[in-house]
């Protein structure tokens, strides 16, 4: 649960990130169009040096923060999201306050009551800041409010109208905050069932179903380009034996050294590598010649038995071997299960002659007895 909800608070302040290059964009953008805007409407003196100077200042503040987001951007899994959350920090500390001086400076009446409206709205509503960030920022606001109000015929009122807008704000900023981190939740919570639900946890391969989405993506690939498809089934011999012999903890971790050394073999990035159950496994190939797949069968095979397992004495050879089924076929009118049957005749053949061996096209085309 603690480790859920510090991935959740790193999404968000990485994701924030995104949100601070986004505005610092738009905040360029927006001061030039508020001055007109004021300008245009209010008739204000938009040439006063104390309008120019604030909003040359948030130019440059933006344009700052703009860059350093952007070079954050895509090292974002880099960047250490202390760093991050402090960049997104100090943008809005910025920016409010910029905003709060540009409007506080400028005697621009309504037109100051609006901006000042929009600029905590911007604050409250975009960023998505934790309680001790918001916190900070009301009590940013309260001395704002205080500088503002107390500066006009009527503090007071000026001060409630304020209060009121804050207050107004500071829920916005609530919901707002509430609803992302619940929809980041989710969407992680939704991952990690989709995830589980494709996977083997005890060898972290792919499990049938997986597998099987897997295979689907990459056959349209494979009739477009006549490539041959391979699959290979990996069984453990005389398993029950090991199992028997040293007990089924020691049997799981057999299991993940087979799963360990078949996915080492299957190097290439499209060759798709599941547990379906058992002591069983299977290995999606395509793109290669007939040959070459049968040698990447027996590089399994053979890279199992390298392992140097001890098996059980009952089993009558001295290490952990696997026989393989293999069937090789062009993927047009095929699909998977036909293949799946195809390996499975092939891996009673392997099993037939003797166990550690790799069977294809009803030959057992390698069978070493080296071990024997
Ligand atoms: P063969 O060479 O003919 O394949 O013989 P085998 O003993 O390997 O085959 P069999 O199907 O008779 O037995 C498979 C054994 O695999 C039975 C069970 O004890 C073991 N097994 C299946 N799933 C697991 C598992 O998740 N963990 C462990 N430790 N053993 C398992
Ligand atoms: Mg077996
Ligand atoms: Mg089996």
């Amino acid at each position: 649960m603690k480790a859920t909800k510090r991935l959740v608070k790193e999404k968000i302040i990485l994701a924030n990130l995104g949100i601070t290059l986004r505005a610092s964009l738009f905040c360029m953008i927006l001061v030039p169009l508020c001055i007109i805007f004021a300008g245009v409407l209010f008739n204000a003196d938009v040439i006063d040096i104390q309008v120019i100077l604030p909003a040359i200042s948030m130019e440059v503040v933006s344009l700052a923060f703009f860059l350093i987001a952007r070079s954050m951007m895509p090292k974002v899994k880099k960047v250490s999201s202390a760093s991050a959350a402090w960049v997104y920090r100090a943008f809005w500390f910025i920016a409010f306050n910029g905003a709060m001086y540009a409007i506080n400076g400028t005697e621009l009446g309504l037109a100051a009551d609006v901006a000042f409206f929009a600029a905590v709205l911007l604050v409250s509503y975009i960023p998505c800041l934790d309680v001790p960030e918001f916190a900070t920022l009301i009590l940013n606001e309260a001395l704002w409010i205080f500088v503002i109000s107390s500066q006009t015929a009527d503090p007071f009122g000026d001060a409630f109208v304020n209060v009121v807008i804050c207050l107004l704000c500071c829920c916005i900023s609530r919901i707002s905050y509430k609803n992302r981190v619940e929809a980041y939740r989710m969407r992680h919570k939704l991952k990690r069932i989709s995830q589980d639900a494709l996977v083997d946890p005890l060898t972290g391969l792919l499990n049938r179903r997986g597998f099987d989405r897997q295979v689907e993506s990459i056959w349209p690939f494979c009739v477009r380009n006549d490539y041959k498809v391979g699959l290979l089934i990996v069984d453990i011999d005389n398993f029950k034996a090991y199992n028997d012999e040293y007990g089924h903890p020691e049997g799981d971790e057999c299991l993940k050294m087979v799963a360990e050394t078949i996915r080492r073999t299957a190097k290439r990035t499209t060759d798709i590598v599941s547990r379906i159950g058992g002591e069983e496994f299977l290995v999606f190939i395509q793109g290669s010649k007939e040959d070459e797949m049968v040698e990447f069968a027996d590089r399994i095979r053979k890279n199992v038995e390298r392992l140097g397992l001890p098996h059980s004495r009952k089993a009558g050879i001295p290490f952990v071997t696997v026989s393989i089924g293999l069937e090789i076929a062009m993927p047009r009118g095929m699909d998977i299960n036909m293949l799946y049957e195809g390996a499975d005749v092939e891996l009673y053949q392997a099993k037939q002659s003797g166990r550690n061996a790799v069977s294809y096209s009803g030959k057992v085309k390698r069978k070493y007895s080296a071990l024997a």
